[in-house]
């Protein structure tokens, strides 16, 4: 199994010069099995470049599988752009967490409301199709055998184990730690206390984690903040390297990987972040590795990092 990391950044995309390194695209994430068959989790910005990647190829017919992990611009933004959906020989399959109030299809409808997009989701070439996950819920599209979970951020993120090639990945983004804050159905403006009954909330919900993730080869990790950001904005929903670090180690975990980059970290201060974590990692037996745009983990061995070849 293979990952290929075809954007890496959270909240929105940055393009520039000073973040060129590890990239400006929004969060997605390509899984490769190595019978060739793919799975794709999240549908950011960088889904574009997977899509034009694709073209390239000739891989644009067939269904083409993806994870949402929650519903955010940074985490969908890249659908209605993506190449297969404009051809008729592919079709879509979305699997994502369900929403309160509407229907998945409803919801995800909106990407491409006339007010937003030329076209609705209905008028592309491509038949979208969506099915609704729950947590703890195991799946298996096509040869992957994913596992979902419950992940602390505004308004609920699944996060997602899987296994295939008699190895295993998971993505976990986004989320908050599992202590100071319990995230409900809405955005909090800012720190309010958590009742006993919360705490325990927490507790179940970290516990959910650790055992959909012990074990696997490569954890892909919302490490949004440095703990100096992190301590300013406890309720934004997003959690620090060191969080990551902390909850993966001890767990049979191999490789941690720093994901969704704050649109304010450029290329120095992930450069630095990089450094000092790969340090830390090494003290607990965990190999830590930056995510940048372009770059692929072989998973289940300790290959290095390569670039996408195109
Ligand atoms: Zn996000
Ligand atoms: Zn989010």
């Amino acid at each position: 199994m293979e990952v290929t990391f075809w954007g890496v950044r959270g909240s929105y995309p940055t393009p520039a010069p000073e973040t060129v390194r590890y990239g400006g695209n929004t969060s997605c994430v390509e899984v490769l099995a190595d019978g060739g068959e793919r799975l794709v989790v999240d549908a950011g910005t960088g889904l574009t470049r997977l899509g034009d990647h694709l073209m390239s190829r000739g891989q644009l017919a067939g269904t083409h599988h993806i994870l949402l992990s929650h519903l955010h611009w940074d985490h969908i933004q890249g659908l209605p752009f993506f190449a297969p959906a404009y051809d008729s020989r592919a079709r879509i399959s979305i699997h994502a967490m369900p929403d309160t109030a509407k229907p998945l299809a409803k919801v995800l409808a909106g990407v491409a409301r006339h007010e937003f997009f030329p076209a609705a989701l209905d008028d592309f070439a491509a038949p979208f199709d969506f099915h609704e996950v729950l947590a703890d819920e195991t799946f298996t599209p096509q040869s992957f055998r994913v596992t979902a979970f419950r992940l602390n951020h505004p308004s609920g993120a699944m996060g997602y184990r899987i296994d295939a090639d008699g190895t295993s990945c998971a993505y976990v983004c986004d989320t908050a730690p599992f202590t100071e804050v319990l995230h409900k159905k809405h955005f909090l403006h800012g720190l309010e206390p958590i009742s006993e009954a919360d705490g325990l909330e927490l507790q179940e919900m970290r516990d959910g984690v650790v055992r959909a993730i012990r074990g696997c080869d490569t954890v892909i990790y919302d490490t949004h903040f440095t703990p100096e950001e992190y301590a300013k904005f406890p309720h934004y929903g997003h959690s620090t390297p060191d969080q990551a670090l902390a909850l993966c180690t001890g767990i049979g975990i191999r490789q941690l990987v720093l994901y969704h980059h704050a649109p304010n970290h450029n290329d120095a201060i992930l450069d630095q972040m990089s450094g000092l974590y790969a340090n830390l990692g090494r003290q607990v037996g965990l190999e830590v590795t930056t995510a940048r745009e372009g770059m692929v983990l072989r998973i289940g061995g300790a290959a290095p990092a390569r670039r996408v070849a195109s």
